[in-house]
């Protein structure tokens, strides 16, 4: 692709953009002045479907209405509703309709999968994953390996980049899992790395896992709706994620979780069960013989929180919209290659990419190390982060230097990602 650093070639990016209205389907945060923010904050909480407004309102009109009975009455009965989120989500991560599924958080999926998928042995009772993965991964993690009477300094492996580096080589991966495989009982990565945004090679990583007698899980929290993936065909048992981030379901929304056909039928795998799990068709008859269904939904423990079911349904008819997930990986090449290409021409002595730069190895996010320079002070990045929020850019900041941006080909346009770098530029040269 030919970019140019030029407003107007952004602008006739937008025009020529096939999916340039679905940024209509969001409600965009204002400034004081009433001018549209540049919100490059979609890996961490996505920005409003109008849809998804709707959808809430309506749900709400029918408690309001029906009282009970709207468990049963109207198009979207409550007792079915996380069906219908079956499809969208299973486009999305790439998986049968009735390997996916709604409820819970993130971090409880992840508690309730391990409880299914790891089960350590004397010999096998590692469990792999990155030193640096996001906190709450890593206590889950620490707090199974406890609960199980296993020494986390013993049965945590964790891998890291090497020495000098940001991104871990899948080669390393590969070599860990070879070395350490029959000691592994779970590895359990990222699909996409929350700091630096590389994604994982998931499908090469399960292959050999699975060789080496592993259960694969995924923390897809930064993949889901970001990058396409194909988990039924790569085999991977289980897969977590929330949808608050490019789900654009809202803060703290209810999460989904993806299990492998494989495990349907496995009737000796423990689980920590509810009644939701229970076959339908006799869950009601409240008798005492757990019967799991023979679907994601075996995993389900309550009857989940419409309200916020409702809103994600919003967000996937929203995606529908766009064309699915792949549709919107095809605009967020060109938006993240533009993004790559101003910041390379104009701020290549100020700022390290630390994302991976080829496009099986990154998605929507940047993650951007400003250089500081000798005798720079300590608090230099953050007052450059400072001035570009001034204006009007939602960024995220890491201490000491990092600046993470996510243009979203959902609602954020060439245009925006141009104004974005033109306001780091300066600000760069200003601080
Ligand atoms: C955002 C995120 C979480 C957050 O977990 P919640 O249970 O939704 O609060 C966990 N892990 C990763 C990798 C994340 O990116």
């Amino acid at each position: 692709m030919n970019y140019q650093n030029t407003l107007e070639f952004a602008q006739k990016m937008d025009l020529q953009d096939p999916i340039a209205a679905i940024r209509n389907e969001f409600t965009i945060p204002k400034m004081a002045d009433g001018t549209q923010e540049i919100y490059l904050c979609g890996n961490s909480l996505g920005l409003q479907p109008k849809l998804a407004a709707e959808y809430v309102r309506r749900e709400l009109e029918q408690w309001a209405q029906l009282g009970v009975k709207g468990h049963f009455s109207g198009d979207f009965p409550w007792m079915p509703y996380h069906e219908f989120l079956a499809e969208g989500f299973a486009d999305i991560v790439g998986a049968k309709t009735d390997e996916v599924v709604s409820m819970n958080t993130l971090t409880a999926n992840l508690h309730f999968m391990m409880v299914s998928f790891y089960r350590p042995t004397q010999t096998r009772h590692k469990i792999l994953i990155e030193e640096h993965a996001f906190p709450s991964d890593h206590y889950a993690v620490e707090s199974q390996v406890k609960f199980h009477g296993f020494d986390p300094d013993e049965s945590m492996l964790l891998i890291k980049p090497r020495e000098g580096e940001e991104i871990i080589r899948n080669e390393d991966i590969l070599e860990l899992i070879e070395k350490e495989g029959d000691s592994i009982a779970l590895v359990m990565l990222p699909g996409v790395q929350y700091y630096t945004g590389q994604v994982f090679d998931m499908q090469s990583i399960t292959r050999l896992a699975h060789e080496k007698g592993c259960n694969v899980g995924f923390d897809l929290a930064h993949a889901a709706g970001n990058i396409p993936m194909q988990l039924h065909d790569w085999n991977v048992d289980f897969a977590c994620w929330c949808t608050y981030k490019y789900l654009n379901s809202g803060p703290g929304s209810v999460a989904g979780c993806f299990v492998h056909q494989n495990h349907h039928h496995d009737e000796n795998l423990p689980r920590f069960a509810g009644w939701w799990g229970h076959d339908k068709m006799s869950r009601f008859k409240m008798e005492n013989k757990f019967k799991p269904m023979k679907s994601a939904e075996a995993w389900q423990l309550s009857n989940p929180p419409v309200l916020s079911l409702a809103a994600i349904r919003g967000s996937l008819d929203t995606i529908k919209k766009a064309g699915g997930i792949k549709s919107l990986r095809e605009k967020a090449l060109k938006l993240s290659g533009y993004m790559r290409f101003l910041l390379e021409t104009e701020l290549a002595d100020d700022i390290d990419i630390l994302t991976p730069s080829d496009a099986t190895s990154s998605g929507s996010q940047l993650s951007l190390a400003l250089k500081l320079r000798p005798g720079d002070s300590a608090e230099r990045g953050k007052q450059i982060f400072d001035a570009i929020e001034e204006k009007g850019v939602t960024g995220d900041w890491r201490y000491p230097n990092v600046i993470r941006v996510a243009p979203v080909p959902q609602y954020n346009s060439f245009e925006d990602v141009y104004q974005f770098v033109q306001i780091l530029s300066a600000a760069v040269k200003n601080n």
